[in-house]
């Protein structure tokens, strides 16, 4: 990974990225689909950035870093990149919970749709670029006007398989990470 080079990065209006967005979103056919594959595409040259981020703030590489520290430095990362208010925590061994309070994609959604689809592809492939397994993402709450956190959980795909059955059966997340993998 190259971290010396500057970031694949560029600045965009949000307004540009809402219509992009929009019409996706509500393309007949995979459009939710699309856009996580989008997000999921644009991931490592975020992590490059992050990583470039660290170094220029005189920390250790992102998978020498503790896990608190980790988890407290790409909240900030995120948060910094305009994202909304982030936090990462771990739940139980490598499954994680994040959660982003306006989440800038969960304010561009158009009349009653749901679901931050480039969110979470770009969390699952940003955190793929640690775990030596394909990470899976999974938006379990996502904010709406009355109710601004989105919330996602990270696992490979065994834990979210077994995450999902449990939830969908009314089972509270907070159980769910203290419980057995
Ligand atoms: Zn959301």
């Amino acid at each position: 990974m190259a971290t010396s080079e500057a970031p694949e990065l560029i600045g965009l209006a949000q307004r540009t990225l809402r219509d992009l967005r929009l019409r996706v979103a509500g393309a007949s056919g995979g459009g939710p689909d699309a856009l996580r594959e989008a997000g999921y595409a644009g991931a490592t040259s975020l992590f490059d950035a992050f990583e470039t981020w660290l170094s220029d703030q005189g920390s250790d590489r992102a998978e020498d870093l503790p896990i608190d520290e980790f988890s407290s430095r790409a909240a900030e990362f995120f948060q910094r990149a305009g994202w909304g208010r982030v936090s990462f925590k771990s739940l139980h061994d490598a499954l994680a919970v994040i959660d982003i309070e306006d989440c800038w994609e969960s304010q561009l959604h158009g009349q009653g749709e749901t679901g931050c689809h480039l969110t979470t592809g770009t969390l699952s492939g940003f955190l793929g670029c640690l775990a030596d397994y394909p990470v899976g993402v999974m938006e379990i709450d996502c904010g709406t006007s009355a109710h601004t956190r989105c919330r996602f959980l990270a696992g490979n795909a065994d834990m979210l398989e077994h995450a999902y059955e449990r939830l969908s059966r009314g089972e509270e997340w907070e159980t769910i990470g203290a419980g057995e993998f």
